[in-house]
């Protein structure tokens, strides 16, 4: 009964919801408690239906940790949040105040010093061939922004310094240089100052190097680099708003002498400030999440420099049409050198089609080279196209976006897609996989053609005839091949009749063989685009709605068929596509044989 009366007086607090803050403890578990706890209690105090509880972490501990869903909060220095930041979708809620000799500051940094009596280290240039003591590879105060300060000075720590060490804590590497283990070190700022006032150190025995005007510079303690915003605490990506408001509004609000901000030794929190230098250090140094920024692996570089690959693709589109116009200037070269030469008919007609057919191989060659390296790059580019378009619908699907970023990402959608769809063009064109045949009745693959298109809008004001001979011979082939054919002509027709029209599909048996004929009543091809409609990349379509590689795919698996296909046109009138398709051979016999040895 006592119970139940405190737990309604007191706000359920066995009902209560456990919210686990992961601590980085870079001095270990007991110190991170003792300094952290209190924020917890101070937390559980003031949001009311949570118990906030402080999970210390050691480096290398954060990141799994959050990845797996085990925090709610993480407190943890700049650059290991970008990298959650980055890689798990934390973001900020509140940041750390610092304080000291009734100083408050929302920044930080490193402060490199040496012993005041060695007189050789006097500018940050002098390090190098020094012995080092930094704090820990990890810490971004004691190491990393010191680090970015040397990296710009030509100074490559592992190369150009005598030792680099790492003390593990703050107060150890003063201790080193202090006592000669090393020659100069870095730590973060506040350190110095700090230690003198609890009577561990002299200031007057310390140089600090690289040192900003005193008078001019706002930042109250002694530093070398340049400032950085200080530890954030940040959300996990499914962590409620509401309750991350809450938190925010409750640090923020923490006055600075309660006993969770002594604890802390901080003097509050305030509102994160922009983490971007942090992001530039990383950058630079090529750590954390930017680990192989700058390394060019095929993927990244077409995920980060479109215009490049924009680039290729023009250069390939520009060899593959090159090839198309060098073939059909092979054509009329070879029918002008005929035309001149009839008297010679009979003797000319045998060396012209040797010529020729020496002619289409090498050029064919040439195409079957370029298609090759077609097919490698569209392989290539396909992949990371997978993934921008995966990323670009995944980010749409967010509840939090403005409309400004809804349309960008339509439009990246869109340009993507686009960019996918010439892709598996190119993939169609320079197609190395073998057709897999077998006997088929064109018809059904007609009707089945037709039943695809029926869904299509601009196919509705369309009449469609189908003139389809009974009984017709089956033809061996492809049945995707084939129907992708049917299904460019059909589309070609459509788009050649915008205002409606009349498509006629006809077949009819010929001699061991199949005949196809698609006809519309559209707008016809000019006679001067007749000979160049199969080239690759040829179209007359606005940019955005043809890729010119219909009719040059079509083409290349009629041939694969051991057919031909023939166009004849009249400007205005309409165009008709004839295919014949070589009949399979009979399988009559081998149905008996197996009868009869059954
Ligand atoms: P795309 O349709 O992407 O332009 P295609 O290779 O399918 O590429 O066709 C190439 C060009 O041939 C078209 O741009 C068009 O000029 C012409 N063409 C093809 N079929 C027809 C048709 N039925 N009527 C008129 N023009 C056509
Ligand atoms: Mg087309």
């Amino acid at each position: 009964m006592w119970l139940l009366f405190s737990g309604m007086v007191f706000g359920f607090p066995n009902d209560s919801e456990t919210v686990r803050i992961g601590v980085l403890a870079p001095r270990g578990a007991e110190q991170c408690l003792e300094q952290w706890g209190p924020t917890a209690e101070y937390l559980t105090s003031i949001v009311p239906g949570y118990t906030f509880q402080i999970i210390p972490l050691a480096y290398t501990e954060v990141a799994p940790a959050f990845a797996r869903g085990e925090l709610d909060f993480v407190l943890a220095n700049p650059s290991l949040f970008i990298e959650l930041e980055q890689l798990y979708g934390a973001s900020r809620v509140a940041t750390l105040k610092d304080s000291c000799l009734g100083n408050v500051c929302t920044v930080y940094a490193g402060v490199i010093f040496c012993r005041r009596d060695r007189e050789d280290i006097r500018r940050l240039e002098d390090l190098e061939g020094k012995k080092f003591m930094a704090v820990a590879e990890d810490s971004f105060g004691g190491w990393q922004m010191a680090w970015r300060e040397l990296h710009e000075r030509g100074i490559d720590p592992r190369r150009h310094l005598a030792d680099l060490q790492f003390a593990q804590t703050h107060d150890e590497a003063v201790y080193a240089v202090l006592d000669g283990r090393a020659e100069a070190g870095t730590v973060r700022s506040n350190t110095l100052e700090r230690m003198a006032a609890e009577g561990k150190i002299r200031l007057d025995d310390f140089r600090v190097l690289g040192q900003p005007d005193k008078e001019k510079d706002p930042f109250p303690f002694l530093r070398s680099t340049r400032l950085y915003p200080q530890w954030p605490l940040a959300k996990a990506h499914d962590t409620s708003v509401e309750l991350a408001e809450s938190v925010a509004v409750a640090l923020i609000r923490m006055l600075p002498d309660l006993p969770a901000a002594r604890a802390a030794r901080c003097a509050g929190w305030t509102i994160p400030p922009n983490y971007l230098p942090v992001h530039e250090c990383l950058k630079e140094l090529r750590i954390g999440p930017y680990k192989d920024y700058g390394k060019v692996t095929l993927s990244a570089a077409v995920r980060r420099y479109w215009f490049a690959v924009a680039g290729a693709t023009l250069l390939l589109i520009a060899a593959v049409t090159v090839s198309g116009y060098v073939m059909r200037l092979n054509r009329r070269l070879n029918l002008a050198a005929a035309g001149q030469r009839k008297e010679f008919a009979e003797r000319m007609k045998a060396e012209e089609t040797l010529r020729k057919s020496e002619q289409l191989h090498s050029v064919s060659e040439k195409l079957s080279a370029v298609g090759r390296l077609a097919a490698g790059v569209a392989h290539e580019i396909n992949n990371p196209l997978t993934g921008v378009l995966t990323f670009a619908h995944l980010l749409r699907e967010k509840q939090d976006l403005d409309e400004q970023a809804k349309q960008d990402l339509g439009l990246i959608i869109h340009e993507t897609t686009r960019a996918s769809e010439i892709v598996h063009g190119l993939l169609d064109f320079a197609r190395e996989k073998a057709a897999v045949k077998e006997p088929l009745d064109v018809n059904a693959v007609i009707g089945r053609t037709l039943q695809l298109l029926g869904n299509q809008k601009a196919f509705r004001q369309i009449s469609v005839e189908e003139r389809l001979q009974d009984n017709l011979p089956k033809v061996d082939g492809d049945v995707n091949q084939l129907q992708q054919v049917l299904l460019n002509l059909c589309l070609n027709a459509c788009e050649a009749m915008p205002k409606g029209g009349a498509l006629t599909i006809a077949t009819s048996a010929g001699e061991e063989s199949v005949l196809i004929k698609v006809a519309d009543t559209g707008c016809g091809i000019k006679n001067e685009h007749l000979d160049r409609i199969f080239e690759p990349f040829f179209t007359t379509k606005p940019v955005g709605k043809g890729t010119g590689l219909g009719l040059s795919v079509s083409y290349g698996i009629i041939q694969e068929h051991g057919g031909t296909m023939e166009v004849e046109s009249a400007e205005g009138k309409g165009t008709e596509f004839s295919i014949v398709l070589p009949a399979a051979a009979t399988t009559g016999v081998q149905d008996g044989n197996r009868r009869v040895n059954q």
